[in-house]
């Protein structure tokens, strides 16, 4: 099965969110369960997390269907003690907000090492980052996402994703989030299916399809290479919608969240309904 839909709105409580995913046609949704600027939040309550339960119930979302997203703010390769520090305690409480709400995944950015330590040393600190908040909860997925590798922001190659996995302790709960405009922003071509075939490719041998938990789908404003992180509607970039068939036609891509974060959020059910047309 093909779940497809995108980041929706949780503005007005955590619960809303299913309501909105519903309300576009999607299969799947990604929310903040927080508000993704912000360093502290109040808790969830106990209401809150009892209408998004029986939300996500009634309109047939299962947590394999939901990909939170963590904070903007957060960088888990944080070269100074305090910053990092404070990123962590902040990542626990986003695992923690993902076990109230029975959700089994959370989607976050893998860190910047701000040109102050060693790529190597900032993926071990993610790494270590990681280990820490799987040690203090429970059932949730750490789910790195690729990035267009802007600024000193890591991940943007396949073998960074690896290293890191390699170093986190409980394999069981680590995965990956392929965002296509980052992936083609990093310079992994896929205009074409051939391309696409050896994009993935690369990634099936360098990480693993294994890991995959979830998928972005964006096109991009940004050329391939650019390392710029600019989403654009589908099919309105320079990737084209060819990336789109070849993932809702490839069974690789089956039971998970693929996200839609593209820019113009009112014409989301038209991208969705495209993407269900793809798959046939
Ligand atoms: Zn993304
Ligand atoms: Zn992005």
């Amino acid at each position: 099965m093909k779940f497809v839909g995108a980041h929706v709105s949780a503005a007005g409580g955590v619960e809303n969110a299913p309501v909105n995913a519903h309300n576009i046609g999607a299969t799947a949704f990604a929310l903040f369960t927080k508000n993704q600027r912000q360093w502290k939040a109040k808790p969830l309550t106990e209401k809150s997390i009892q209408l998004f339960r029986e939300r996500c119930d009634r309109y047939g979302f299962a947590p394999t269907q939901i990909l939170p997203h963590d904070s903007y703010l957060i960088n888990l390769g944080h070269p100074e003690q305090e910053a990092l520090q404070k990123s962590r305690t902040a990542f626990i409480d986003e695992m923690e907000r993902c076990m109230q709400l029975g959700l089994d995944r959370l989607n976050f950015h893998p860190g910047s090492h701000l040109r102050t330590i060693s790529v190597t040393e900032c993926l071990l600190r993610i790494a270590e980052s990681i280990n820490i908040a799987l040690d203090k909860t429970e059932g949730v997925i750490a789910v790195i996402e690729n990035t267009a590798g802007q600024g000193s922001n890591l991940g943007w190659q396949f073998e960074e994703l690896a290293e890191i996995i390699e170093h986190v302790e409980d394999k069981s709960r680590v995965g990956v989030c392929l965002d296509t405009c980052h992936t083609f922003a990093a310079g992994y071509d896929l205009r074409t299916e051939s391309a696409c075939k050896t994009t993935f490719q690369q990634f099936a041998d360098t990480v693993g399809f294994g890991y995959l938990e979830g998928m972005h789908l964006n096109d991009s404003k940004g050329e391939l290479g650019s390392r710029k992180d600019r989403h654009h509607s589908l099919g309105q970039g320079e990737i084209g919608l060819e990336v789109f068939r070849f993932i809702m036609q490839d069974e690789r891509f089956n039971n998970i969240p693929l996200i839609l974060e593209t820019i113009d959020e009112s014409i989301w059910p038209e991208e969705i309904a495209t993407l269900k047309m793809l798959e046939k």
